[in-house]
């Protein structure tokens, strides 16, 4: 075992009733069984640099299978699956909630994984720059799309196509819709509102409604989840709140661990009153978009 672990983002860690009660940013596990005092120091020993080999030979008591249960629970990674610039920037942590989806052998490709996946990037684009800074560090090619669609194709097949929107029916949700169309990308609309922010629908290839849809159906049912022609500038104070769930989201679409309360449904988030909504939305019947596709 020559590979190279780190604890993944544990909060907090102890022995309860005998049993390991491990908590993360996401999760609380309990593990039970031989050797939990061993698995808690190997949780104090890890630290994303020292090899897995010479890990184990220092924490006394301690053997592989405890590792492999840690990784099989998502509780520990391989260091390996960072890319090394977004490791350096401080941004693993944006990663590393997409890590548990992924098998120990995907983990250790992940970077050169990562270098060959392309995002475009459609709209307004002032709230999302942070956002494409992180995926550059991560290797990620960034492509922010003219909303001319002329001047396509800047991908010639995008993994992701972003819309950061402003307002809806503009020529970048035209554009967006028109770009999913014709590939084979994931489409992730999010947008920063006077709030808070609202994401949602992940449109896949497979989607059952496309972006035209949506705002038809929307439309059509106002009680559900009327869009209204809201405008934000300037950086309100959940702008990086905002940014690492963006960066997250992208983060997990890329590897195919997108959360799935974001099928067919918009979220919006209030951060004022620290409250979520969700408005279900539906393909519409004779969609003069993904009829076609
Ligand atoms: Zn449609």
């Amino acid at each position: 075992m020559e590979t190279y672990p780190a604890t993944y983002s544990p909060t907090g860690y102890g022995i309860h009733d005998g049993e390991a009660v491990i908590r993360t940013p996401q999760t609380t596990k309990t593990l039970q069984g031989d050797g939990i005092e061993a698995i808690c120091s190997l949780l104090t020993a890890m630290d994303g640099t020292t090899a897995a080999s010479d890990l184990l030979a220092a924490v006394p008591d301690s053997d592989p299978e405890q590792l492999e249960l840690l990784y099989e629970a998502g509780l520990a990674y391989d260091a390996n699956a960072i890319p090394t610039e977004l490791a350096a920037e401080g941004w693993e942590r944006y990663l590393e909630p997409a890590l548990p989806a992924l098998s120990h052998t995907t983990q250790q490709s992940l970077p050169a994984q990562l270098a060959t996946r392309s995002v475009v990037v459609v709209g307004d684009r002032p709230p999302v720059v942070e956002v494409c800074e992180r995926l550059r560090a991560a290797g990620v090619s960034v492509d922010e799309a003219a909303v001319d669609s002329s001047e396509w194709p800047h991908a010639d097949d995008p993994d992701v196509i972003l819309l950061s929107e402003q307002l809806e029916r503009t020529d970048a949700w035209t554009t967006a819709n028109e770009l999913w169309a014709v590939s084979s990308a994931t489409l992730l609309k999010t947008r920063l509102t006077e709030t808070g922010w609202r994401v949602g629908p992940v449109v896949t290839t497979d989607a059952g409604a496309c972006l035209n849809c949506v705002y038809t159906r929307v439309d059509a049912n106002k009680a559900g989840g009327q869009l209204f022609a809201e405008t934000i500038t300037g950086t309100p104070p959940y702008m990086d709140a905002y940014t690492d769930t963006v960066t997250e989201l992208l983060f997990r679409t890329m590897v195919g661990a997108l959360p799935r309360y974001l099928d067919e449904q918009i979220v919006e988030y209030d951060h004022y009153a620290g409250q979520r909504q969700t408005s279900r939305v539906f393909a519409s019947p004779h969609c003069e978009v993904c009829d076609n596709v």
